[in-house]
């Protein structure tokens, strides 16, 4: 009985058991399942959150990144631009300064040539070998004084008993001249330029005057009169200095023209230059531009009616000269020139005088600079090439080639930039403030200004790519044609543009609207006043051509 209320109970319990653990366990499984609902909600919350990290957020630092990158290259070309617009304000500033500090060492150097002419003067006049020191201070001197003394002042001797001298002395012009005790002796003048006026501390009534070899010490009579002589001291070296200072050349068109009279006054001095180079006539005033020579007014006549191409004649005293007209005579001579072109005269007699007719002129200068019938020939194996004539600036020979009739237009065998090149271009390429006659001549004795190279540059195009401003006055001078474009299609005034050479391009504008004046000077090597450059007619005639060449190309 009590088992079978056991099962019974067992059974109910079994039942009941089994419908509350069925029950039980449906809701576990969905609390189950909430949680792993969480858990996997969290998880893809968490996967979401790393993929926005790796992608997004990396993206968008990303582009952070570049938009400061893109600020700062877009800052960086500003400043370019600015840099630029800076740059290009400061070419032309740059070159007006150049151009005024070339015109300051001009004037400086004048300056420098006149102290030391002085210093040379004074040195003649007043030897003496103590060294004395020189203050730079200039001593500003009080100007009611003026600028010029006279009267007598105590100078102590250099001599070894240290005694007052009374010496008369006077200030005038920048110089101060002191009497010698004895009358026949010269008084000794001192040139203030070189002299340093020093009041003495210790005692008012003397000073010092040092010039560059010895100190001179004077005694005035009293204070007042030392003041006195001190200022007008200084007053005098101020007065001097200003007018060393005005003399200098200004750069203007007067100191062109001094600079043009000075030349011409070397070229009357050259070998041969004082007689004709036809006809010997004295004193020749007439000028062949493109050989380099003097010639009378009859010779004159003959070369005019010859042609330009031949001989292009000008006045050294009715035609205002340019530099640019100067530079063969200033390098060719009527003797160098007859040394070549004369070489082979067969007899004395065929060579005008002054007293021949024109017929007898004529016939010899026709057979003389058309014919070349008496120009020096050269054997074969003395041809030098003209390629190195241009390297070595060697006129002589260019003018032998001259003579000889060679062909100056063709084309060289070893170009130094493109095929085709002339030796005109050659001395384009070459040519500095020493070779522009080399130019010249070439310019107008070649017949190549409008050879063009294999890319078609004209030798005005070489001017133009390589900045020779000089060459560009030469060539159109000599008209050269303008409007030849090369390959590219360029012309020199196109290419002037291309390379930033202002002083081409502004001469070329100028050519091109017809304000270019042929009457143009040109910076070169002028070499004036250099005695040793050539000597006597005598010498030079007895020596034999190599030597003399030499000679001329080491003055050169
Ligand atoms: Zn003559």
């Amino acid at each position: 009985k009590i088992e079978k209320e056991k099962r019974e109970l067992a059974k109910q319990h079994g039942m009941v058991r089994s419908e509350v653990s069925g029950g039980e366990i449906a809701e576990e499984m969905e609390k189950e399942r909430r949680t792993f609902q969480l858990t996997m909600c969290e998880y893809l919350i968490k996967v979401n959150e790393i993929k926005t990290k790796k992608g997004i957020s990396l993206l968008q630092n990303h582009i952070k990144h570049c938009s400061s990158q893109f600020n700062f290259f877009q800052e960086c070309l500003n400043t370019m631009a600015k840099l630029k617009q800076f740059t290009e304000k400061l070419i032309p500033e740059l070159q007006s300064m150049k151009i005024r500090q070339d015109e300051e060492k001009k004037q400086l150097c004048s300056l420098r040539d006149q102290l030391k002419m002085a210093l040379q003067l004074e040195q003649k006049e007043d030897p003496g070998n103590k060294q004395a020191g020189y203050n730079m201070h200039q001593l500003q001197g009080n100007k009611q004084y003026g600028t010029e003394k006279s009267g007598t002042l105590f100078k102590k001797s250099d001599g070894l008993r240290k005694v007052w001298q009374k010496r008369k002395c006077t200030i005038s012009n920048g110089y101060m001249t002191i009497s010698h005790s004895m009358l026949n002796r010269p008084p000794a003048k001192l040139n203030l330029l070189t002299c340093q006026v020093k009041p003495n501390m210790d005692d008012k009534k003397c000073f010092d005057l040092v010039s560059h070899n010895r100190t001179y010490r004077f005694l005035a009579e009293d204070e007042q009169d030392c003041v006195a002589w001190v200022s007008v001291l200084s007053n005098s070296k101020e007065e001097a200095l200003n007018v060393a200072f005005s003399k200098a050349p200004g750069g203007g068109e007067s100191s062109w023209e001094e600079l043009t009279r000075a030349i011409i006054e070397e070229v009357r001095g050259m070998p041969g230059n004082r007689e004709c180079c036809d006809c010997s006539a004295p004193d020749p005033t007439w000028l062949s531009t493109n050989l380099g020579i003097l010639i009378c007014i009859e010779c004159s006549g003959i070369h005019r009616e010859m042609g330009v191409h031949l001989s292009r004649i000008q006045s050294l005293s009715l035609d205002k000269l340019a530099t640019s007209e100067l530079l063969l005579a200033r390098n060719i001579s009527n003797s160098v020139f007859n040394d070549i072109m004369e070489a082979n005269l067969p007899s004395f007699s065929l060579k005008p005088t002054v007293h021949s007719d024109m017929v007898f002129r004529k016939n010899f200068i026709i057979s003389k600079y058309v014919d070349k019938k008496y120009a020096k020939r050269r054997l074969a194996a003395q041809c030098s090439g003209l390629p190195e004539a241009i390297k070595d600036k060697d006129i002589f020979s260019l003018l032998q080639a001259y003579a000889e009739n060679v062909d100056l237009s063709e084309p060289v065998l070893a170009p130094l930039q493109e095929p085709g090149e002339t030796i005109l271009h050659l001395a384009v390429l070459l040519s500095d403030r020493t070779s522009l006659h080399i130019v010249d001549f070439l310019v107008q004795n070649s017949r190549s200004l409008a050879k063009q190279t294999a890319e078609g540059n004209t030798p005005l195009h070489y001017c133009c790519s390589h900045n020779k401003p000089e060459c560009v006055k030469l060539l159109l001078k000599a008209k050269a044609n303008i409007a030849i474009t090369n390959k590219a299609g360029e012309t020199a005034l196109d290419v002037a543009r291309r390379m930033r050479h202002p002083l081409c391009e502004e001469l070329l504008l100028q050519a091109q609207s017809n304000q270019f004046n042929p009457n143009v000077h040109v910076e070169y090597e002028w070499w004036l006043g250099q005695d040793d450059m050539y000597e006597s007619d005598e010498d030079l005639d007895e020596k034999v051509r190599p030597q003399q060449a030499l000679a001329w190309g080491h003055a050169c």
